[in-house]
């Protein structure tokens, strides 16, 4: 049996962006039109955009997908900056030691507005930055249709300093190859796994693990990327600043790239630790007895650890549950530590320390589930799903309302990461309004999993 369905909320508006902007991108003329652009305004565009680029300049399409997803899941949020300057679906940077977007300019002759919202426009520039870089390191056309030879240019477009993070970022595009992945807009693209092998050169005298070789010590689990002197004051907190607050951010760029931004002098900015969208992976960039810059206001720096976490705040994929428990572990930790209590007066988000102006972490952050991690409950129900036949619709929130993400089959396992309150359904199990949270973002009505517990599972977080 499977919960009616309803019309899924509107998605982003690709369509609307790349139309919006065909005038910019056409006006350039001749050579630079993307190939995409003649199927703009179909679904398929940007799997075109990717198809286009990777042929017009020799670049693996795979690698192409696979750069554009650890960046920014393929979602180009209208052209809006990132934290460290970056644009579109493949991140194109313009900041004071990063300049791909207007590399990409030149190469193509694309104009700045249309390489920054155009997906198609933003797409083939990077694919034109990529393979300058390949040539400068003297792939030829053998090696540039091997996908480990690349490994080097990608880290490149990176533009880390510090050749740890420079791995970081490159490894993470490689995982996405090795694992595969479905992204963007109406799942419009796919990659394969497949093995990869790649060519790290002088990239693989550096630490393996996690990218980044020294560890913490203030947090065990935390690897150690310092920061620049230039983006955080030093201090002798507790002694010279109480610390009295957790303040929750949102990256608005990808993990290695909010990392490496911190160790820009540019960026004048910082945050303690930095989470890992897709494992939970976190690297400290200041000390904890340091102030780091984070909160846009000079008192609560220096009263409170400012976490960061990989992602952009509108698009709540980048939320995971490694991610949340993770964090979650740390903030228990800091809070043990220091004597903060674990409630939303002293765990803030951004957003809310006096004169903020940024939103972050956003709406789609669940700080319900986020405290009770932070105070303990950290349980992982099961349950079997039982619908007499039929698979059921797995949706993107608790609620009938909420889009159709996936289904799962009769008589699956699930695991139920946490519990949330949603719409009244009748199912096998009778009528609730309990909703499991089985994966990311990923809901089934509780009336139609067996869990041996009616409504709430105990020790099983609410969010
Ligand atoms: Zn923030």
């Amino acid at each position: 049996m499977s919960v009616r369905s309803r019309v899924p909320r509107p998605r982003r508006l690709l369509g609307a962006v790349l139309v919006a902007t065909l005038g910019l991108a056409g006006a350039v003329g001749t050579a630079a039109a993307p190939a995409a652009a003649r199927t703009a305004s179909t679904p398929g565009a940007l799997a075109a955009a990717f198809d286009g680029a990777a042929a017009r300049y020799d670049v693996p399409r795979d690698l192409l997908v696979a750069l554009g997803q650890a960046e920014t899941r393929l979602d180009g949020h209208a052209g809006e900056a990132s934290a460290s300057g970056g644009y579109g679906v493949m991140h194109l940077v313009s900041n004071p030691r990063v300049h791909t977007l207007e590399e990409a300019a030149r190469l193509t002759g694309l104009d700045l507005p249309a390489l920054r919202t155009d997906p198609a426009a933003n797409v083939t520039g990077a694919a034109a930055v990529l393979r300058s870089y390949a040539d400068q390191a003297g792939l030829g056309r053998a090696e540039r249709a091997d996908v480990d030879r690349w490994y080097e240019p990608i880290a490149r477009y990176g533009g880390a300093s510090d050749p740890a993070v420079a791995r970081l970022y490159a490894d993470a595009v490689y995982d996405l190859l090795r694992t595969g992945f479905t992204a963007g807009a109406e799942a419009a693209v796919t990659v394969a796994g497949r093995p990869v092998a790649p060519h790290r050169g002088a990239l693989g005298q550096v630490s393996p693990t996690g990218g980044i070789g020294t560890l913490s010590t203030d947090y065990g689990p935390a690897a150690w990327a310092p920061a620049s002197t230039s983006n955080y004051t030093v201090a002798s907190r507790p002694t010279s600043h109480p610390v009295r607050y957790v303040v929750i951010h949102v990256t608005q760029g990808s993990y290695a790239g909010s990392i490496s931004w911190f160790q820009n002098p540019a960026a004048k900015v910082s945050a303690h630790y930095t989470f890992r969208s897709s494992d939970g992976a976190v690297t400290q960039s200041v000390r904890e007895k340091d102030i780091a810059w984070h909160a846009g206001n000079w008192t609560y720096n220096t009263q409170s650890i400012g976490i960061e976490h990989e992602g952009y705040v509108d698009n709540p994929s980048w939320f995971t549950d490694a991610m949340y428990r993770a964090s979650a572990a740390l903030t228990r930790n800091l809070t043990s530590r220091y004597g903060i209590p674990r409630d939303r007066t002293h765990i803030i988000g951004h957003r809310e320390v006096p004169g903020a102006t940024h939103t972050d972490p956003g709406p789609n952050w669940n700080w319900t589930y986020y405290l009770q991690l932070v105070n303990g409950i950290t349980g992982i129900g099961s349950g079997t799903v039982g619908t007499s036949g039929s698979s059921l619709n797995v949706r993107s929130g608790p609620g009938t309302g909420y889009a159709v993400v996936g289904s799962v089959a009769d008589g699956a396992g699930v695991s139920i990461y946490c519990q949330a309150t949603g719409t009244t359904v009748t199912g096998t199990y009778g009528t609730s309004n309990v909703w499991n949270r089985i994966g990311t973002n990923r809901y089934i009505s509780d009336a139609y999993v067996l869990t041996g517990h009616d409504g709430f599972i105990p020790g099983v977080p609410r969010c």
